[in-house]
């Protein structure tokens, strides 16, 4: 992509009333555009991020037997009537009207469809365990949509669903669930700061586990057990005094962002829509559901939190928008001509390629590319002609490097993207 051609321009400010790094950050390299509080547009950049975290967790849902589908936002309010959601959760969800008395739902999350769907599709113990899946938009009354993308009123979530006949069922697919979101944390380039840590159930459950990325800017509290890591969130800390994993009591308090949140609802939504099947015995059964949560648009928020200098931003390889960011300087033909064999060549090859073509000055370019944060920058100017090839330098790393023009794209080791693990 020609940076001539790009729909979006970099600025210098982001609008006043956005505090956090990561809306700052996104709205003046152009990633986000804000359309009012906890309400952004993804740009062309953005939605590059937010596809390969999508694909990412696609991959890792679809490796434990997740199967993809898509429902609707607009809800009948007759559905929440009957899990009793239409008042319990009333402060915080948008209710729309319709015609003539007809009330509806933009949808906080996805139980009152999914359950009734379910219904139609599993009628036997046979057509157990199945789980769906789907990238959907969620509209939640948020109070405080001050933190960017971490707090949206309209934000991206993945969620899953799982059904089963038994509790040992349901309790193997969850372990099995906390592998895939292990893995996805890693691949975003965030496990390492990523904790799964022991929480309030939600509306129903006792105790839930979220996955917390440790960050000055998270708005959650909890505590890491110094003995295996598990994490206990502040707001059940009273009730929970020792690791429940390892019995530790030694614990280090953290601020942090609760980017996933994965849940045992077993029969809470399956009895209100009686959702049953025969067993083997031929007894009617109510089917366990599990519930696993992921806010897309708060990960690519928390990655930002993580990755960023006073500069601009880092991104893993694995989401960033593209890998390299081809600069040329000066407006001497044979810089130029160079410049642009060295941007048909990387796109032939299929690497992903940002060419900036502007003519501005080249402070410009480089405070734009440092903004921007591609992993890789590739100058092209006749300093770097003159001095035998392209200037190359990481995103992360303030040495850069010569190498002559036809050894530019395999001088560089891309970091391999981990593809699913199972
Ligand atoms: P919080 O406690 O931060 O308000 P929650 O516990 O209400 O979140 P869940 O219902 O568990 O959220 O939603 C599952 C996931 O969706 C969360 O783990 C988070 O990643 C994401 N998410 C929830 N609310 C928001 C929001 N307002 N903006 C962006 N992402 C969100
Ligand atoms: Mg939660």
């Amino acid at each position: 992509m020609k940076q001539t051609e790009l729909f979006t321009k970099t600025q210098k400010n982001a609008p006043k009333d956005e505090v956090s790094v990561n809306a700052q950050l996104l709205i003046r390299a152009g990633y986000a555009d804000k359309l009012m509080a906890g309400v952004y547009t993804f740009l062309p950049l953005g939605l590059r991020v937010m596809k390969k975290i999508e694909n990412i967790i696609r991959e890792e849902m679809n490796a434990i037997g997740g199967q993809e589908i898509l429902m609707p936002t607009l809800q009948p309010k007759e559905n929440w009537e009957i899990t009793g959601r239409w008042t319990a959760l009333d402060e915080d969800m948008f209710k729309v009207d319709g015609h003539e008395n007809q009330k509806f739902v933009l949808a906080p999350t996805h139980e009152e469809v999914v359950i009734p769907l379910a219904k139609k599709f599993i009628n036997s113990y046979k057509d157990l365990p199945k789980a769906v899946y789907q990238f959907q938009n969620k509209f939640r009354k948020e109070k405080r949509a001050k933190s960017g993308l971490l707090r949206g009123r309209e934000f991206l979530m993945k969620d899953l669903y799982s059904f089963h006949l038994s509790e040992a069922d349901l309790d193997s697919y969850y372990e099995k669930a906390v592998v895939a979101y292990r893995n996805i944390f890693d691949r975003v380039g965030i496990g390492e700061k990523t904790y799964k840590t022991f929480a309030s159930g939600g509306t129903f459950a006792k105790y839930s586990h979220e996955f917390q990325t440790v960050t000055p800017a998270g708005e959650d509290i909890i505590y890491i057990c110094q003995k295996c890591n598990l994490a206990i969130n502040k707001e059940i800390k009273s009730e929970v005094e020792v690791c429940p994993d390892c019995q530790g009591k030694d614990f280090r308090e953290e601020k942090a962002i609760e980017v996933g949140n994965i849940f045992k609802n077993k029969e809470k939504y399956t009895k209100p829509f009686n959702l049953t099947v025969k067993d083997e015995a031929g007894e009617d059964k109510l089917l366990l559901t599990g519930c696993f949560g992921l806010g897309l648009s708060r990960l690519m928020g928390t990655i930002v939190e993580i990755y960023h200098d006073e500069k601009g931003m880092i991104w893993p390889e694995a989401v960033a928008p593209f890998k390299i960011h081809l600069i040329v300087l000066g407006s001497q033909p044979i810089v130029i001509n160079k410049a642009e064999e060295i941007y048909n060549d990387l796109q032939k090859k299929n690497i992903e390629v940002l060419y900036d073509d502007r003519e501005v000055s080249a402070g410009e370019k480089f405070a734009d590319a440092d903004l921007i944060g591609i992993p890789y920058r590739i100058v092209i100017s006749e300093k770097s002609l003159k001095a035998g090839g392209a200037e190359i330098k990481k995103r992360n790393n303030p040495e850069t490097k010569i190498v002559k023009l036809d050894e530019v794209t395999n001088s560089i080791n891309f970091t391999p993207s981990n593809t699913a693990k199972r």
